[in-house]
């Protein structure tokens, strides 16, 4: 009786996270009254207390517990993950919010719930539906990109001149200052017109010159340059990539010799800088360059040894030997991308960003500022792709008609639907909550790595789905088509800012199961650090705290898997409380699996990339599910859109049950499987995917007028006019779904009438069959003169926005002398090498 209550209190004990300490003082005291009340033998006694000293021994800090964790701190130091400057660096780079929530494994739902909802002040809000209204009425992307290959000129100078290269600029600089909210909110509206729009307008605010020399710059060049780039006097670009080196953008080439040169009749040590970048947006036209590069001090000219990491430095266009003007043509977007190169072009040390002391800290100033820029740009533009495809397909489906249904009645369109609406509410909450996170400060660096490849993978998806049920009206280019050129696009934001495979299998999980451990980085850092006594202390702290954390996640995923989460609180009034239970479980079991992953595969860990993706999966099943439940409680958990957050976190669920499974068949070390499946499925694979019920629900969201749709969809520029791609395609929608009654009531009478049959095969939509059938309706008085002029126009509508576009030959022939066969570039830049 007394080992059993024991070993029920340990795990009690180990399931809440009571301190090791008072869990040892209480099994003493069972011990005591179990000794006492049932008379052990003297041999149980002192077995008893040899168990009791060994754990005290272990619990509390002493000499011979140093000495073992000295000896395990020389086993870490082989186990640790061999780290790159720039990964090292890139480990210590931004903060840890909710993703540290997740990683320990006992995620606490009220902090998360009372947190600061994303909102956009009155003025940023003014702005949306002001200047942000009126650029995307200017835009007309079929032009942009089929006839101007650029956007046109009072385009470019509506950008200038209302701010919008200067959101992220502080006030005192003449710039927005405005909210990483209103920041996504406003490049989401613009990419529901125009991505070649969007990409303009959220190249300068993200990963640029501006935000950089926010951060990093010296006094005197924030007041030069941030007021002329909030202004758009000076337009900015940011050249990382060069053709060597993409993804492994340390390993750059472009270089910077110190040396001594003329700069304004003077002589003065600078930079000789030789570099060849490409893929660069907006390098065509930038007066601002901004560079990495790597410094060198071949004749020691600086006073201090200098870092040879990246350097990043900024160069006016018209500067001597800068080259650019070259276009690249990114998927046929037209947005200005392009390379750059320069070979020894001389610039003084007052160009490099932060000045001289900021030489070789270029990897970490680009991290942090990546993690801001990367947490909205492109999940923005993503989230309004989602959008887009959930208003305007959902709206198609309703109008399209084929064998006598609407083709939003066919299971088998609702099947692509589904996931339209829902990856789309998913989406949205991602973004809302990294964007609020943004908001308090914070510069969040794995969610902003999770967000940005999921978000454009679920837009893949989302479109591609999109692109099924609109069909052929979504194959036939022209400027009727409002799918075709988001879908031509996905492509670029899968590639950029962090190609989607090397974020999502090396950088998610491989970052944040150090990043985001409770004890991980305090133990590198004491194996890293010259062994001293504070060092040990440090790292025996941090060592035997691991170890009752990992105990702890032990028993917490073997205890919530067979109790179904049931165990665990939910917060109050915050929605379907399942939710909350069935992700502490897996968040229990996804912080178990890490450390288990970090003990047994260790430095392996970066090579074993099907794991880390697998991992990736888990924590961005968690981390969308949690973002989803945060947007639903803090939108006061409306009737409405419990489908959609049902939908979300069930599949959230269902996914990182199947990335778990697949992480443990396939885990490196094989003997410990068996273990980890009793640990983490102890009843097998019980999490279920949304079900075919729910899955229509949620499809017939978009394709029914409603609050859901409506919510889900909010932020998407909408242009009613019927010439306008999508305005064509939503007036239809609006138009059949008021005469929706009318039509039934038409089909109702002609099925019905006897002497109806002469026009039983005709269909309403079809311009000259439609007159015929009116007309019968009229002389039958089945509808009124008004009801029929309303169907009439209801059905013109519809027709109207089912056609696709047709060009007579002489277009073609325009295209072709107007076309770019004969003006490709073919660049031939230096190799730069200058070391
Ligand atoms: C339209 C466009 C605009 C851009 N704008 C800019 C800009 O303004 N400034 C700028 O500096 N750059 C810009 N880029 C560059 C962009 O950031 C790079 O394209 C990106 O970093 C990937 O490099 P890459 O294309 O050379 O692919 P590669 O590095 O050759 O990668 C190829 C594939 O291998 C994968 N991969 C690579 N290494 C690993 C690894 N270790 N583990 C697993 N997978 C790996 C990648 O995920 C990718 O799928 C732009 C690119 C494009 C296409």
């Amino acid at each position: 009786m007394t080992f059993l209550t024991m070993i029920l209190f340990s795990i009690v004990a180990l399931y809440i996270r009571t301190k090791p300490s008072v869990t040892l003082i209480g099994l003493a005291v069972i011990g005591v009254l179990g000794s006492w009340w049932s008379d052990w033998s003297v041999l149980t006694i002192i077995s008893a207390l040899i168990v009791f000293g060994i754990a005290a021994v272990l619990v509390w800090p002493n000499p011979l517990r140093r000495n073992i964790s000295g000896s395990i701190l020389g086993w870490v130091r082989n186990q640790l993950p061999t780290l790159s400057d720039t990964e090292s660096q890139a480990l210590k780079s931004g903060d840890v919010d909710w993703d540290g929530e997740l990683f320990s494994g006992k995620p606490n739902w009220n902090n998360l719930l009372k947190e600061k909802r994303f909102q956009l002040t009155a003025e940023e809000q003014a702005f949306i539906d002001g200047p942000v209204n009126q650029l995307c009425s200017m835009l007309d992307d079929w032009k942009i990109t089929k006839e101007d290959y650029d956007l046109p000129k009072p385009v470019w100078e509506f950008i200038r001149n209302n701010g919008f290269f200067g959101m992220v600029v502080d006030k005192k600089y003449g710039g927005k200052g405005f909210s990483a909210a209103a920041h996504s909110e406003t490049v989401m509206k613009i990419s529901t017109r125009s991505v070649t729009a969007a990409v303009t307008v959220m190249v300068p605010n993200s990963l640029g010159p501006a935000e950089l020399l926010q951060h990093y710059g010296t006094q005197a060049q924030k007041d030069h340059y941030l007021p002329r780039l909030a202004s758009g006097a000076e337009i900015p670009c940011f050249a990382l990539t060069s053709a060597m080196a993409g993804s492994d953008a340390g390993a750059i080439p472009d270089e910077g010799v110190v040396c001594k040169g003329q700069w304004n009749n003077q002589e003065v040590i600078g930079l000789r800088v030789t570099w060849n970048k490409r893929y660069i947006t907006l390098a065509p036209i930038a007066t601002l360059i901004g560079l990495a590069i790597k410094v060198v001090d071949p004749d020691g000219l600086l006073s201090v040894d200098i870092n040879r990491g990246i350097t990043c430095v900024m160069i006016p266009a018209d500067t001597e030997g800068v080259h650019q003007g070259a276009r690249h043509l990114p998927m046929n977007q037209v947005f200005m991308n392009g390379p750059t190169w320069g070979n020894d072009v001389f610039i003084p040390m007052d160009y490099i960003i932060g000045g001289e002391q900021m030489i070789g800290n270029g990897w970490i100033m680009l991290m942090e500022c990546l993690s801001v820029g990367r947490a909205i740009s492109l999940p923005a533009l993503a989230t309004g792709a989602g959008k887009h495809c959930s208003l305007t397909t959902g709206a198609y489906a309703a109008i399209r008609t084929q064998f006598g249904r609407s083709i939003a009645d066919f299971e088998g369109v609702q099947e692509a639907l589904e996931p339209i609406a829902g990856y789309t509410y998913m989406m949205d909450s991602a973004r809302r909550m990294t964007a609020a996170m943004l908001d308090r400060g914070i510069k969040p660096t794995i969610p902003s790595a999770l967000l940005k490849f999921r978000n454009t993978d679920l837009m893949r998806e989302v479109v591609n789905d999109a692109m099924d049920v609109v069909a052929g009206r979504a194959v036939i280019s022209g400027p009727r088509n409002f799918l075709a050129r988001v879908y031509q696009s996905l492509p670029i934001s899968i590639t950029v800012e962090g190609a989607n495979i090397l974020t999502r299998s090396l950088m998610v999980f491989g970052q944040g199961a150090v990043r985001c451990h409770p004890f991980l980085i305090q133990e590198i850092e004491a194996a890293s650090a010259e062994p001293s006594d504070e060092v040990y202390a440090k790292f025996d702290k941090a060592f035997f705290g691991h170890l009752a954390h990992a105990l702890s996640n032990v028993t917490r995923s073997f205890v919530l898997a067979l109790s179904f989460g049931l165990l665990t609180r939910a917060p109050g009034d915050s929605g379907p409380k399942q939710h909350y239970r069935q992700l502490s479980r897996y968040s229990a079991s996804f912080a178990m699996m890490t450390d288990i992953s970090l003990a047994l595969v260790g430095g392996e860990l970066k090579a074993k990339q099907r794991l880390s993706g697998s991992m990736a999966d888990s924590l961005v099943g968690l981390y969308f599910a949690s973002a989803s439940l945060k947007r639903f409680n803090d939108e006061g958990c409306p009737d409405y859109l419990l489908p959609l957050v049902d939908w979300s976190v069930q599949k959230c669920l269902y996914d990182i049950q199947m990335a778990l499974d697949d992480s443990i068949r396939n885990f490196p070390v094989a003997w410990i499987r068996p273990l980890l499946r009793v640990l983490v499925f102890p009843l097998g694979l019980r999490t279920s995917a949304p079900n075919h019920v729910l899955g229509t629900e949620v499809a017939q969201l978009i394709t029914r007028a409603g609050h859901a749709r409506d919510t889900l969809t909010q932020g998407v520029y909408i242009n009613n006019r019927p010439d306008d791609a999508v305005g064509r395609v939503l007036n239809a929608f609006k138009l059949n779904t008021a005469a929706y009654e009318l039509s039934k009531k038409l089909h109702l009478a002609v099925r019905n009438s006897d002497e109806a049959d002469g026009i039983k095969h005709l269909e309403l939509q079809l311009e000259d069959h439609r007159a015929l059938l009116l007309d019968w309706a009229k002389k039958n008085g089945v509808l009124s003169t008004q009801e029929i002029q309303q169907l009439d126009t209801a059905m013109a509508a519809v027709y109207d926005a089912l056609q696709v576009d047709a060009f007579e030959p002489e277009a073609f022939e325009a295209t072709q002398r107007s076309g770019l066969s004969e003006a490709v570039v073919e660049q031939q830049p230096p190799v730069a090498n200058v070391s």
